[in-house]
């Protein structure tokens, strides 16, 4: 067993996606071995990313705002097109296709995804969120992206079936993506022709 405040640590850090107990420890670990001013450059950029950024009323992505500013640089650009709208899980699936510099419509991030067992998994998505934006009369294409996992695939179906209600073309990336496979993972070139290819 570690000490006490490095166990503490390690526990922390395993709270981090996809970060397991041995990867906490190393990074416990690790943190005993930095100077004082390293330790505290992590922990004031740890304070800003949180203090600096907001996540846009529109989109829900995070950016970093101009005084008062309530949405992100996308959603106030004019030289968007404001009649697509691209359904993400999370920003980096929005970065992953803002990327190619294919797309020159809006997003939507979804926040999560649908547990392909549990029904009770709704509540993590921004469905409400989502339909209540749909109610707008300029969207006119509802470009479902989820990713290409089993958690992705039923999410996108639970969409369809909700989106379907409103009077908008719904489309879905091309095939040819890997299955399982995750956007922020695919090569742009990729993602890009899934994006045109879309249908
Ligand atoms: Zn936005």
């Amino acid at each position: 067993m570690y000490p006490r405040p490095i166990q503490k640590l390690i526990e922390e850090f395993s709270k981090f996606p996809t970060v397991g107990v041995r990867t906490a420890t190393r990074f416990a670990l690790y943190t005993t071995k930095m100077d004082n001013k390293e330790i505290k450059k992590l922990i004031e950029a740890i304070i800003s990313a949180k203090k600096e950024t907001k996540i846009c009323a529109s989109c829900f992505s995070l950016f970093e705002p101009n005084k008062e500013q309530t949405l992100c640089n996308i959603c106030l650009n004019n030289k968007r097109n404001k009649s697509l709208l691209c359904i993400v899980e999370k920003e980096s699936d929005l970065l992953a296709i803002e990327n190619t510099n294919t797309y020159n419509g809006l997003y939507f991030i979804l926040g999560g995804t649908l547990s392909p067992m549990r029904k009770s998994s709704i509540g993590n998505i921004r469905i409400k969120e989502l339909l209540e934006k749909l109610n707008n009369k300029e969207i006119k294409e509802v470009i479902i992206a989820t990713n290409f996992t089993s958690e992705g695939e039923a999410t996108a179906l639970y969409l369809e079936k909700q989106i379907k209600k409103y009077p908008v073309n719904i489309t879905r990336l091309a095939r040819g993506l890997p299955k399982g496979s995750e956007l922020e993972y695919i090569d742009e070139e990729t993602i890009s022709s899934a994006i045109t290819g879309r249908k």
